[in-house]
């Protein structure tokens, strides 16, 4: 039995009650800096939110419906699907107040209602009869960070939320649940901060080292479908890297330091995209961090819908890219799209002082 692990959503407590930045770190804080320093500050010190997305208000429900599951299977009750179901429906115009969710449409939300209880039931339809019952569900995992290779206390805890831990022949292992709009390979390495996160904390808090990790995914296909990726114990390296991390982590919060850090992908999922770019001028003094509402500057496009070769929403935040999207563009006839780059190509400063040193050259 694991008695040190509170069953209590204290991180989300925390950070509801302004959880201060030197109160604690977590895998999701790390996680957000990483990806984008700026994005970090604007979440957790300027305090901006973003309205919760239909895509997360479900991956909530589904958590919802497999904690109620488990934390019956705790108690050596087992609940059929439908009553897991019904479950998620009961609390659902609940869960709709707490997140002020905002629906484009009444049939929108039915039919993610559904797909809620969907893809729960797929989850449990695969779930062995023989399922040992977990040895904690939703525990809140808090534990001072002590450097494993220098043995200094960094002086500020490490707090998460493990979705489940489950027991095995070889023991225990910590089980993270995820909903995915399509299956992704095992990438380790994307999961690296979370899962040596829960490593630590639980090693920490029980004294026991896991046996492994896995994380099961809840695909939302057509046909709901479920997928287990497997991930060894964290190795020394593993949480050297970690700590390594938090290190500059740490260093970014002492510093103030929180430069913008564009990507494809990660500007694409970001609210604060459209008119989110700081102007030229900062980015060469960095005097002082963007604010997300100044306008865009001339190599800004946001939200801009590529042709079917670039998929998606897009940020671009340079005159190369907009040449080689305007080229992409014109290939695939897609003539609008090319027009519009062409356009955001002329007002490239870079772009129009070469030319001005083209044009004074060629006088
Ligand atoms: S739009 Fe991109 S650069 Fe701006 S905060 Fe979001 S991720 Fe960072």
């Amino acid at each position: 039995m694991i008695g040190a692990i509170e069953p209590v959503h204290q991180e989300a407590n925390r950070s509801n009650s302004g959880g201060g930045l030197w109160d604690y770190i977590s895998p999701s804080r790390l996680n957000t800096w990483m990806s984008c320093p700026l994005k970090f500050r604007l979440r957790y010190i300027d305090g901006i939110r973003s309205p919760t997305t239909p895509a997360l208000f479900l991956g909530k429900q589904v958590h919802r419906g497999l904690e109620i599951y488990y934390r019956h299977r705790m108690l050596g009750i087992t609940l059929e699907p439908n009553d897991v179901g019904g479950r998620i429906v009961d609390g659902w115009d609940a869960a709709v107040a707490d997140e002020e969710m905002k629906f484009a449409t009444g049939a929108e939300e039915v039919a993610l209602e559904k797909q809620a209880v969907d893809l729960v039931a797929a989850y449990l339809a695969q779930v062995p009869a023989d399922e040992p019952p977990p040895l904690a569900v939703e525990a809140t995992m808090e534990a001072p960070l002590v450097d494993p290779v220098t043995g200094e206390n960094l002086g500020i805890p490490l707090l998460g939320i493990v979705d489940l831990i489950a027991p095995t022949d070889n023991g225990p292992v910590i089980v993270d649940f995820k909903t995915s709009s399509r299956s992704s390979p095992p990438f380790e390495i994307s999961h690296e901060i979370q899962l040596t996160a829960y490593s630590y904390m639980f090693r920490k808090l029980t004294g026991q080292r896991e046996a492994g990790l896995q994380i099961r995914s809840l695909i939302k296909t057509k046909k709901p479908r479920i997928e287990q990726h497997e991930y060894a114990a964290r190795s020394d390296q593993h949480l050297a890297r970690f700590f390594s991390v938090i290190r500059e982590y740490v260093d970014a919060l002492d510093t103030g330091r929180f430069n913008y850090r564009p990507s494809w992908s990660g500007c694409a999922m970001c609210d604060h995209r459209d008119g989110a770019l700081p102007k030229l001028g900062w980015l060469i003094r960095r005097k002082s961090p963007p604010v997300h509402a100044e306008p865009t500057n001339g190599l800004a496009l946001a939200g801009v819908k590529v042709s079917r070769v670039i998929r998606g929403r897009a940020l671009l935040s340079g005159g190369l890219r907009a040449f080689f999207l305007a080229l992409t563009c014109r290939l695939t006839g897609d003539r609008r799209q090319a027009a519009l780059f062409t356009g955001t190509l002329r007002k490239c400063p870079i772009v129009s002082t070469a030319r001005d040193v083209a044009n004074l050259a060629s006088r």
